[in-house]
């Protein structure tokens, strides 16, 4: 496409012109530029190409290990990122794109994030960042109030002490929950006569120290796999990551966590933290927080929330209450860049008690110095951007009845579908929204007859061909790119247990339309039909069971 034809050459002057000289408003980025800020969606739509490309294509673009020897012009290489990289990324904003949770992004954060990244400050620390720091400590002081709910003296006493932190802003859940259980554990075996704690000696030292055979964290098996790479960096093992069994809503069940508890401190191992999950991401169900926080204060383990996801639900005075207990909690994560419509990288965690970080206060002499107000000397991740801007100007721009209003809608609107999903004669509702996330799947009307009067053994064979076909819809309709929803697999109850495939769908974008999800199960309706393997084989045997 004599991409590389023109030769450039490397100047100093053409290198000084790209820090100083704006490219003109009809170059191809200008043009971008404009048409972005104009229309975004539509700019999506034009630019996104809908037909598959396979990804062994994609890659012969992007085969080339050698760093070029010559520059290219801006505008040059703009058009070649609208060829090859544009066009085959994915339409995350599309109303149709049902599939995951991150979804749209409001307009306004477009021109604000240019602010952002123009000003390039280091929250790291106060010499980098300046007003930036105490941007982020108020932004964290937001979030803490909204889950903790503490008075105005509280906030006006901590929120900008040096010596104190309400939490951290990092790049998201799976930093957040590092840095929750990073907290936990250094409380757990903190310093105590000889022993000097845990972050100066190792965990070998401080389980000598202890006397521990080990020590566990307990989540819901609907646990996120973050957890288990927390277990892992902390040097607590994955296989300390216990998790504990789930009721027919995908909750933990108390009973199961007790007896889970009596076992591992039968085998001398120290449960030292137990985790809520506050909207599980494969169904988007609430854990009873309470009822863990009881047990939790009885075993004087860390109480930690996982509301990645869910944490948006406190902005809604009308569902909060499902979260009910989460301000008990020693910790709770909250991701922004899921349901409070924030780009990625966008992730927080609260501490309840004002003091917890020191358990993980790092200070250097250059930099991080005791008493500044540096957020880098509690912080897991080092240079960080100023992220916390666009928070807190969706905080103000949206407002909280905004967000409200976002949330609310979600809901009704996931209640929506499923009750479309319950009329439909060919598709069975797997599990109920709690929230706006809600699973199902597609069985053809006579095989759902068919399943209730099956043998253990047919049941299992068509409940196989079934996560086939699931399977075969998801990705279908993936490739057509008219819509997408995501896939996973469950065990559910009422299958006994059985694993089950089954189409995931959360419902954030308030794009999103009644028509849209109509089509979408029409869509998946029209392709299960074209199902050529495995179709006949379900319809075969669902006839053989009703002849009987
Ligand atoms: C998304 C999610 C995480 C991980 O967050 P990242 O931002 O992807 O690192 C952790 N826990 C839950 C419940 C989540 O939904």
């Amino acid at each position: 496409m004599g991409f590389n034809d023109k030769i450039v050459d490397v100047n100093f002057e053409s290198l000084l012109r790209i820090f100083t000289v704006p490219e003109a408003p009809d170059s191809t980025l200008g043009n971008i530029e404009q048409k972005l800020s104009q229309n975004l969606n539509e700019f999506l739509r034009e630019h996104i190409v809908a037909e598959e490309k396979p990804l062994s294509e994609i890659e012969k673009d992007f085969s080339n290990a050698a760093i070029p020897e010559s520059p290219t012009f801006v505008s040059e290489h703009t058009q070649h990122l609208l060829d090859t990289l544009v066009s085959h990324s994915v339409h995350t904003s599309a109303p149709s794109f049902i599939g995951h949770m991150t979804s749209a992004l409001p307009y306004f954060l477009m021109p604000l994030s240019k602010i952002m990244i123009a000003l390039n400050q280091n929250l790291v620390k106060i010499e980098t960042s300046k007003a930036f720091t105490p941007l982020e400590r108020q932004v964290l002081g937001m979030l803490h109030r909204l889950i903790y709910g503490q008075s105005e003296t509280f906030y006006q006493q901590w929120m900008h002490s040096a010596e104190h932190s309400l939490g951290a802003f990092c790049s998201g859940g799976t930093i957040a929950n590092i840095t929750a259980l990073w907290v936990a554990r250094n409380n757990a075996l903190k310093a105590d006569g000889n022993f000097q704690g845990v972050e100066k000696e190792g965990l070998f030292n401080a389980m000598m120290h202890y006397g521990y055979q080990g020590m566990a964290i307990l989540v819901s098996e609907r646990g996120h796999y973050s957890l288990k790479k927390a277990a892992d960096v902390l040097g607590i093992g994955r296989s300390n990551l216990v998790p504990v069994k789930t009721d027919e809503n995908n909750r933990i069940c108390p009973n199961a966590l007790e007896d889970t508890i009596k076992q591992l401190k039968s085998k001398n191992i120290k449960p030292f933290a137990i985790i809520g999950v506050a909207g599980t991401t494969e169904t988007g169900n609430i854990d009873p927080l309470d009822i863990i926080a009881d047990i939790a204060q009885r075993e004087g383990c860390h109480f930690h929330v996982d509301a990645a996801w869910g944490g948006a639900t406190l902005m809604s005075n009308n569902y909060r209450s499902l979260l009910k207990g989460i301000e008990r909690a020693d910790s709770v994560t909250i991701d922004a860049h899921k349901q409070l419509y924030i780009p990625m990288g966008a992730g927080m965690v609260l501490f309840k008690d004002p003091t917890a970080m020191k358990a993980v206060e790092h200070h250097a002499e250059y930099i991080l110095r005791k008493g500044s107000k540096d957020l880098g000397s509690h912080t897991l991740e080092g240079s960080r951007s100023g992220m916390a801007m666009l928070v807190y100007s969706s905080m103000h721009i949206i407002s909280r009845p905004g967000y409200e209003l976002l949330i609310d809608q979600s809901i009704n609107k996931a209640r929506y579908f499923a009750d479309l999903i319950k009329r439909q004669a060919d598709f069975e509702l797997i599990s109920e929204p709690e929230l706006c996330l809600l699973t199902y799947r597609y069985v053809p009307e006579k095989t759902k007859q068919a399943l209730k009067v099956a043998t253990f053994e047919e049941r299992q064979q068509l409940h196989q061909w079934l996560n086939e076909l699931t399977q075969f819809v998801q990705k279908k309709q993936r490739e057509n790119g008219l819509s997408f929803v995501s896939r996973t697999r469950l065990t559910p109850v009422q299958w006994n247990r059985m694993e089950t495939n089954v189409f995931r769908v959360v419902l954030a974008n308030p794009l999103t339309s009644h028509d849209i999800l109509h089509s979408v199960i029409e869509e998946q309706r029209q392709i299960a039909q074209t199902s050529h393997l495995v179709l006949p084989k379900i319809e075969s045997l669902t006839k053989a069971i009703l002849q009987r």
